[in-house]
């Protein structure tokens, strides 16, 4: 079984939200038995937090492989099926983190402002620690909501042909491809006007403080 240190090393950092992830594999991982290899395990989580690495490093469903799936309902809920039988635990989030004191107030708001000092950073590093902790210790039940037994599995995944796109010259597969104009497109020629084709990026929202 892999360690949280593990999963640090994989994400870059330890959060609150990575030491729920790891509970919530290390859990599904128990009650189904092996990491996945290949694709005989499917992870479908509901966010795409910083829970997700742990997700994609404990239990080895990961986006690469096909065996992990972001539904985007912005949920604490992560469900783990068996192939081919169809056995899976659905796991949901159940943890309050604990009151921050009126010092822990005032130094969140100063850090929020951009204050850097090391008083702000000490308090703001420690409460974390904390929550860290808090988490990695709790006993399954007062973190942890399961349900288990046959659940439906989503299509394994495919492969398919990739075609030219007729504007940036790049190979797109062809279910994600577009016609526009009569030629077939990929998608960011198909939706961009006049911003260039690498020109758009997106931000990433990050909810795991
Ligand atoms: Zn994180
Ligand atoms: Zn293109």
């Amino acid at each position: 079984m892999k360690t949280f240190e593990d999963i640090v090393e994989f994400h870059g950092h330890s959060c609150p939200g990575l030491a729920i992830g790891y509970r919530v594999s290390t859990l599904a991982l128990n009650e189904l038995g092996e990491r996945a290899s290949d694709e005989e395990l499917v992870a479908i989580v509901e966010n795409n937090s910083c829970a997700v690495d742990a997700v994609q490093v404990v239990t080895g469903c990961t986006f690469g492989k096909g065996n992990l799936i972001f539904r985007d309902y912005g949920e604490q809920v992560y469900t783990f099926i068996k192939r081919p039988s169809g056995d899976g635990i659905r796991i949901s989030v159940d943890w309050k983190s604990p009151e921050e004191t009126d010092e822990e107030k005032r130094m969140w708001d100063r850090y929020m402002k951009g204050d850097r000092s090391e008083e702000v950073l000490r308090t703001v590093h420690d409460r974390k620690a904390k929550k860290i902790n808090l988490i990695l210790n709790a006993k399954d039940e007062d973190l942890l909501k399961v349900t288990k037994g046959n659940m439906d599995l989503p299509e394994e995944a495919k492969i398919y042909p990739s075609l030219t796109c007729a504007i940036c010259g790049e190979k797109a597969m062809e279910p994600r491809a577009r016609v526009k104009n009569g030629k077939i497109v990929c998608i960011p020629c198909f939706e961009r006007s006049d911003e260039k084709r690498y020109g758009v990026y997106h931000e990433r929202h990050n909810n795991e403080g």
